[in-house]
């Protein structure tokens, strides 16, 4: 069933566990993401992102993964991930989508609280939920480990919540999209500090990459919500390759592609649910 991210998130942190988000830009992909929930009995979030759209179209994409929500056994937020236009997220609560980021990290923290406040409104009035960022999560191909000016800081963080009203708020604190080149350090005293200071769903992005020890932590110290999708073209990578070097036919190696970003999901999804 197609859900928002209010009560996803609160049976999360009423239960101690971390949802995942796995962008799903083609069929195979979203294939494999709901049948990994429905196996695991799991709520899911599933979307992509405005940075996605050169490799799925949202108006082809969009209703394939409503229609895919819609049926699913389990409860499947359809979510536009890092949202970096107020029309491109409109397109998305148009399309049907119950559920947007808006991504205003990269301007000024007035601009972005004003920005997100005013996309809270809107997407509110849709019945659709919202996820802000407040200090900015990079790039792990322009990362430097020891610089922390992005990271999020607590104060910054209660006056954003209450100023916005997000549903959900995604923090910076070590991670980074993309592929790590060197082990990423998260700082679980400045997640404490936050977590201490507002009552919103946090989120992790750049969850690829991350130890199991890390993901635990990350979820022990207060994260709901954790995006995961390089782990998931690294799977789908991985199936072409075994693919060909096994001789399967296109859609063989199709079929390897969604068993094996399948698994990659069950496994994430165990994970973040402790089981
Ligand atoms: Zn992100």
């Amino acid at each position: 069933m197609l859900v928002n991210l209010s009560g996803v998130l609160k049976d999360a942190r009423e239960g101690r566990y971390a949802v995942g988000l796995f962008n799903t830009t083609d069929t195979d992909m979203l294939e494999a993401v709901i049948s990994a929930a429905e196996e695991l009995e799991s709520p899911v979030i599933i979307g992509t992102a405005e940075v996605l759209l050169p490799y799925g179209e949202l108006k082809l994409i969009a209703p394939a993964m409503i229609a895919a929500a819609k049926r699913a056994k389990v409860p499947v937020v359809v979510h536009f991930d890092h949202g970096l236009t107020f029309g491109r997220c409109m397109e998305a609560l148009d399309l049907g989508f119950s559920s947007i980021m808006f991504d205003g990290s990269l301007g000024s923290f007035r601009d972005n609280i004003a920005q997100t406040a005013e996309m809270v409104r809107l997407a509110h009035g849709r019945g659709a939920t919202v996820e802000g960022e407040i200090g900015h999560v990079g790039e792990a191909s322009g990362r430097d480990n020891e610089n922390t000016d992005g990271y999020t800081r607590a104060a910054d963080a209660l006056e954003f919540a209450e100023k916005t009203g997000v549903d959900a708020l995604a923090v910076a604190i070590g991670t980074a999209h993309g592929t790590y080149k060197t082990k990423p350090r998260l700082d679980f005293e400045r997640l404490a500090g936050i977590r201490e200071a507002v009552d919103v769903p946090l989120v992790l992005h750049g969850g690829s990459g991350l130890s199991d020890e890390d993901f635990r932590k990350a979820i022990a110290g207060g994260i709901s919500k954790i995006n995961i999708f390089t782990d998931l073209c690294a799977a789908g990578e991985r199936a072409m390759r075994d693919g060909i070097g096994q001789k399967l036919s296109y859609l063989g190696i199709r079929e390897n592609r969604v068993r094996y970003i399948k698994e990659a999901v069950e496994k994430k999804i165990r994970l973040f649910k402790g089981v």
